[in-house]
């Protein structure tokens, strides 16, 4: 394995080429963040602003670069645009980079063209996974929902997925369905009996078993156990900053912390893993 050479990978072309196409997918996965939640995924119908419902020409709808330089206000009426949609697209775009880094499937070194066709297989198992999670977590964020259109599809093409995968196979896929599935359901339905109430949605439930499914059933208690810890860090932390508001009543949505850790272990598990064996 060798050292991860930060300033070559920032220079490469291919880097840019992800990056770019990562902003223009997250450009996409904001309609589909504000559309999948309110049922209209597939009304036809050009980009309007949410202010004057005036047609938003094209060169106003580039990437990361139109909000910054319309300054996050509509054109049109100067109706604010949320700071969101830039964010969604730049954390693609990052997000894209860093995979293809984890898994450079193409390279150039001394002119020469290295192409890699197992990493290349990696690194699109990771953009769908990946992707899927980050438009689950920011509508679980704000709808405190996710959806099944997202989690279902997930769940069912993931032994398919596993089969061309290099280190998956179809049986810890499978076994991470049932697993991740199967614990999440035993946890809900015990705070359910105890507390007469749903603690954990059945959409976390399906999430994980998405996760299980993509990454196999030996990622499954890892996820949990980060993502647990990762939502106890942030949910005190909470508790701490508004102590003031008594009955603020927290509702810290579990699905971001769930994809957060399943991202992490997707890739950096190895890394982490053979830096606590070094260690
Ligand atoms: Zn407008």
């Amino acid at each position: 394995m060798h050292r991860f050479d930060l300033i070559a990978m920032l220079l490469s072309p291919v880097s840019w080429f992800v990056f770019a196409f990562g902003a223009l997918f997250g450009s996409f996965f904001n309609v589909c963040i504000y559309r999948i939640p309110r049922g209209i995924f597939w009304k036809t119908s050009r980009s309007h602003c949410p202010g004057c419902g005036a047609a938003i020409p094209s060169w106003h709808n580039i990437p990361i670069l139109s909000w910054l330089f319309l300054r996050g206000k509509a054109a049109c009426c100067g109706t604010k645009i949320s700071v969101q949609y830039p964010l969604v697209e730049l954390g693609t775009a990052i997000l894209w980079v860093i995979i293809y880094w984890s898994f450079p499937f193409v390279s150039l070194s001394d002119g020469n063209v290295v192409f890699n066709s197992a990493d290349l297989l990696r690194f699109a198992h990771g953009i769908v996974f990946c992707s899927v999670l980050l438009i689950c977590s920011v509508i679980d964020l704000e709808h405190q929902i996710i959806p099944d259109v997202l989690s279902l599809p997930m769940i069912a093409l993931a032994p398919l997925v596993a089969c061309f995968h290099p280190e998956l196979d179809l049986k810890s896929s499978l076994i991470g369905i049932v697993l991740g599935g199967g614990i999440f359901y035993a946890v809900a339905w015990i705070y359910f009996l105890v507390r007469k109430e749903y603690g954990l949605g059945l959409g976390d439930v399906k999430l994980l078993a998405g996760i299980g499914g993509w990454l196999g059933y030996q990622a499954v208690l890892t996820t949990i156990f980060w993502a647990s810890m990762l939502g106890s860090i942030v949910g005190i932390s909470l508790i701490l900053i508004s102590r003031k508001k008594k009955d603020m009543k927290l509702k810290l949505p579990f699905g971001p912390f769930l994809s957060l850790a399943a991202i992490f272990l997707l890739l950096f598990g190895h890394q982490l893993a053979d830096y606590l064996i070094t260690f």
